[in-house]
């Protein structure tokens, strides 16, 4: 799939896209702003166009990088999947995971907002492994289950889900782990993530709330008395 713009033809219109985005996260249409000149692209002939865009929702301007597949005297022709060279920050509840687990689930999850799948994939596993080391043996049996829940719930492919099993449990070198493309980074994610919060998030938020029920009624016992 590709975009072609003739020569003649409105690039505004040709370039037109929605994405999610980096400033105000919200998935909006991008009006293209500044575009490329065309006579530099056929004399020039570079791999990569860059085009900034403005957020239809907050306004704020967004840039895009395209792969250029062909630039004539009729037009040019981009690839259709473009790259968000800034992608809005993952968020996540860190203060409930242990703190060796939050520094490198923190930088996990900047490696992903930077499109570097693989770097998030090693910080995946450093952290995967971090959280083993707090939950113990047991807690370990729990993670994998949890992993098995997620994937019927959100019903993933084996395939993906051996990947991400490799990735986060197994300890084996850096160099057996699998090379992982947008979708599978984005779904190892979300199962991380997931996991993160059976084990660490829902357990300290029910602990913390349940703390706090215990402190008034104290006070109602100690007030009554
Ligand atoms: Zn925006």
């Amino acid at each position: 799939m590709s975009i072609t713009i003739n020569t003649g033809d409105d690039p505004r219109k040709r370039l037109q896209v929605a994405t999610d985005c980096p400033y105000c996260n919200v998935y909006a249409r991008m009006t293209p702003m500044s575009l490329p000149d065309f006579a530099l692209l056929r004399e020039t002939q570079p791999k990569h166009v860059g085009i900034v865009y403005q957020c239809d929702s907050c306004q704020a301007p967004v840039f895009l990088r395209y792969g250029l597949k062909r630039a004539d005297k009729y037009g040019i022709e981009l690839y259709n999947n473009f790259v968000e060279l800034e992608r809005p920050p993952e968020r996540f509840p860190f203060s409930y995971l242990p703190k060796p687990t939050e520094i490198l689930f923190r930088e996990a999850l900047s490696c992903y907002s930077n499109n570097s799948y693989n770097a998030f994939a090693s910080m995946c596993r450093r952290a995967a492994s971090s959280a083993m080391e707090q939950l113990g043996e047991s807690g370990r049996m729990q993670a994998f289950e949890e992993l098995l829940v997620a994937q019927e719930i959100a019903e993933i492919d084996d395939a993906t889900v051996e990947l991400i099993k490799t990735i986060l449990f197994e300890t084996g070198s850096e160099e057996e782990l699998p090379i992982l493309n947008r979708r599978q980074a984005g779904i190892l994610l979300e199962l991380l993530k997931d996991l993160f919060y059976q084990c660490f998030v829902r357990r300290g938020k029910l602990t913390r709330a349940i703390k706090v029920r215990n402190l008034f009624v104290r006070d109602d016992a100690v007030n009554s008395a």
